[in-house]
């Protein structure tokens, strides 16, 4: 008899094909159907029901059955008590900001982060609710320890940070916030929960982009905050009900399905990218190459630490040439696609110039103009030789 629940017992690959999947009971399909409605039968007197409430069925901005399936199958591949997913990543990071802090909290957030933090903590939510903010380089954690303030709240990292790779200490920065009260967010997009589980590590709460690895097809955007049942409760009270950032029950079955694989492609993305970033970084072209898999980079033993098997998918790199050469480059390329995000299942690149208004933030090394690559699961022999004929035709090789 088929059994309905997987845990910690079973293999991160066991539990990334069967949590969250069950018999369908109406039809005995072997896969639990996509629901496609916005409202549920109320009971025969409906008018104690709260109407904000997150628990049971009764509208889909309160909570579906796809969203819910999903989220038991992340809440186990990160290791967490409890999930929440929504319509993207960034919803996630505003749902998590918005419900822990209030007026007068203070925040100490990495140097490099999604470009949606640095808007959403050294933008909005200071000037307009008076949240308190830090940025600091959190490579060390030394430099988490001095920003504490006695109001100190949260502590949000990156690592590996978008888009420089800068990999933070999880577990030293975890004991930095819990000596001083504090909670600790971790956005672990770009490692996603195959290579690192920041719960595990001491965090309070992972944040996954799912439109990224988790996903992995390029064809769906979703978010979600792993962490404890107690934070999660008030945060879909508030975050999911009344921001409504809700994911599409369509949207939540086609990252159920992409997530399947995860295992599978990470461990391709791992090895892929490793190569090609050990290829570049031969080339005398190449300025420099920042991935944490690479013995030469600053963060390699702290991601050796934290991060099993690998070190994902994605990489920073510069060429020694001008602003337009970059592009000429990229024109060049014929496997490796120019275009936003990361995590799919083809190799994606984007050009990320030298006028990136957090430029002062960054190592000098990427002063120049750089790309972020994120390496896919082709033949690795083909990004290279794709990489090449394109350095080639640039007059780069
Ligand atoms: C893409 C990304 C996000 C935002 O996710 P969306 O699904 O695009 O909203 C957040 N953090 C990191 C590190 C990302 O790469």
């Amino acid at each position: 008899m088929k059994q309905h629940t997987f845990g910690s017992e079973y293999g991160f690959q066991t539990r990334a094909v069967h949590t969250g999947n069950d018999i369908d009971l109406d039809t005995g399909a072997i896969k639990r159907p996509i629901t496609m409605a916005n409202s549920y039968a109320l009971p025969y007197d409906p008018t104690d029901m709260n109407w904000s409430s997150a628990e049971g069925n009764l509208y889909t901005r309160n909570g579906g059955s796809n969203q819910k399936y999903l989220q038991e199958k992340i809440a186990s591949l990160e290791g967490g008590e409890d999930c929440i997913v929504l319509a993207s990543g960034v919803a996630a990071l505003s749902g998590l900001f918005f419900a822990l802090l209030q007026q007068g909290d203070h925040v100490i957030f990495s140097s490099v982060t999604y470009i949606a933090v640095y808007r959403l903590l050294n933008e909005l939510l200071n000037n307009k609710f008076g949240v308190e903010t830090t940025i600091v380089d959190t490579s060390d954690p030394q430099n988490v320890r001095k920003a504490i303030r006695p109001n100190t709240k949260l502590i949000h990292i990156e690592t590996p940070g978008n888009p420089t790779l800068s990999i933070s200490d999880i577990h030293a920065i975890a004991e930095i916030a819990h000596e001083n009260g504090a909670l600790l967010s971790v956005d672990n997009t770009f490692a996603s929960p195959f290579n690192q589980r920041p719960i595990e590590l001491g965090a309070d709460f992972s944040i996954e982009s799912l439109t990224k690895y988790i996903n992995g097809h390029g064809d769906a955007m979703g978010g979600s905050i792993t962490g404890p049942k107690n934070y999660l409760d008030m945060i879909r009270a508030q975050s999911q009900v009344n921001l409504g950032a809700t994911i599409s029950p369509f949207n939540a079955w086609l990252i159920m399905r992409g997530s399947v694989t995860l295992p599978l492609r990470m461990r391709q993305h791992n090895e892929n990218a490793l190569a090609v970033a050990k290829w570049l970084e031969a080339q005398d072209c190449v300025s420099f190459v920042a991935y944490p898999g690479l013995e030469s980079n600053k963060g390699h033993e702290i991601a050796k630490k934290q991060m099993n098997p690998g070190f994902g998918g994605v990489m920073s790199f510069g060429l020694k040439a001008d602003h337009d050469t970059h592009n000429q480059f990229v024109s060049h390329l014929k496997v490796i696609t120019s275009a936003v995000s990361l995590g799919h299942d083809e190799s994606l690149i984007v050009f990320l110039g030298e006028n990136d208004e957090r430029q002062y933030l960054y190592p000098d090394e990427f002063s120049n103009g750089f790309f972020r690559f994120s390496v896919g699961i082709e033949d690795a022999e083909d990004i290279i030789a794709d990489l090449q004929q394109a350095l080639k035709k640039t007059g780069l090789l």
